[in-house]
Order: C-alpha cells, then structure tokens, then sequence
C-alpha cells in the first residue's frame, strides 16, 4: 500500500529533484569556470618558458652560454650568439624554445648559471599550428600573448 502512494503521487521522482536542485548551491559548485575565472595552479607548477630581462635596463639576462640547450633532454632549445669586438664579450642574437616537444622537467632553468630561463605559471600554451609551438626570443622575453577571448 505504501509503495503505490509513493508512486501515485510521484514521491521517488521529487525526492530525485530535491537532490538535484539541492546541490545547485553555488557552494557545491566544483566546477572551474576557465576562461571567467583562472585556475590556481600549484606552487611547483611548470608552465610557459619565460627569457627574464633587467627590469631596470630590459637588457637580456642571458650571458648565451648554452647551458640550457646542452642539459635539454629533447634538444629542443637553439641558442645563437655573436662575440660583440669591443667587449669581447658574447651577446644573444637569438633564441627558440619548441614547447611542443617540451616535458617540462625544469632541467635546463636548473642549468642556467644566470637565472635568465624560467619555467612560469602560465599554462596557456595552445597554438593553431606547429610552427606556433616554437617560441623565439620576443615571445619568451614579453611572455604568452593575452588570451582574445573576453567574457
Ligand atoms: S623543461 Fe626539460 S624538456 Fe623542456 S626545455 Fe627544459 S630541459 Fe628541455
Ligand atoms: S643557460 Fe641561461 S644564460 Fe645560458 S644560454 Fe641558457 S638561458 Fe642563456
């Protein structure tokens, strides 16, 4: 007898419904809403390469010893310099790092004498083509371009 007055009057269902909109709380929410809202990452985290620069100066910190290009398991960074005749001194002409082949070990940051390489935060490193994949100095010396999107 119980169970037919649960189902006539549909007990079961709204019993199923009261769950259901209970959990709409936006204190239950546990989704991320990326893009709106940037997710933490953690302390740790590796992410995007990053050429660091005198903030003072905006002169290149790397001295372009190559350091980082021979501890690089994948072999995935080309560092290119000149001896400037003056100073005798060599000077970074270029420099590519190809984040499609990266694994982010932190192997070539660990080697950099000068800490000019930094592996950052940021994790947006999607690119519509292979080609876009392979950073070059200005892109890691002025960081990741800002996402188009807008919400
Ligand atoms: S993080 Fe590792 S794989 Fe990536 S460039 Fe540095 S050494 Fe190479
Ligand atoms: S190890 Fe550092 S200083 Fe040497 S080439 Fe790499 S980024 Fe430049």
């Amino acid at each position: 007898m119980r169970k037919l007055l649960r189902t006539i009057f549909l007990i079961d269902l709204i019993e199923g419904l009261w769950v259901t909109f209970h959990y709409q709380h936006p204190k239950y929410r546990c989704t991320e809403q990326y893009p709106a809202e940037r997710p933490k990452v953690a302390e740790r985290y590796r992410g995007a390469p990053r050429l660091n620069t005198n903030p003072e100066t905006g002169e290149t910190l790397c001295i372009a010893c190559n350091l980082c290009a021979l501890a690089c398991p994948e072999k995935l960074i080309v560092v290119s310099s000149e001896r400037n005749e003056k100073t005798r001194r060599k000077e970074l002409t270029t420099f590519t790092f190809d984040t499609s082949r990266c694994m982010f070990c932190g192997l070539c940051e660990d080697a950099c004498p000068v800490d000019a390489l930094e592996l950052t935060q940021d994790f947006e490193l999607a690119s519509y083509s292979r080609e876009g994949a392979i950073w070059d100095r200005q892109m890691l010396e002025e960081g990741p371009r800002p996402t188009k999107y807008k919400f």
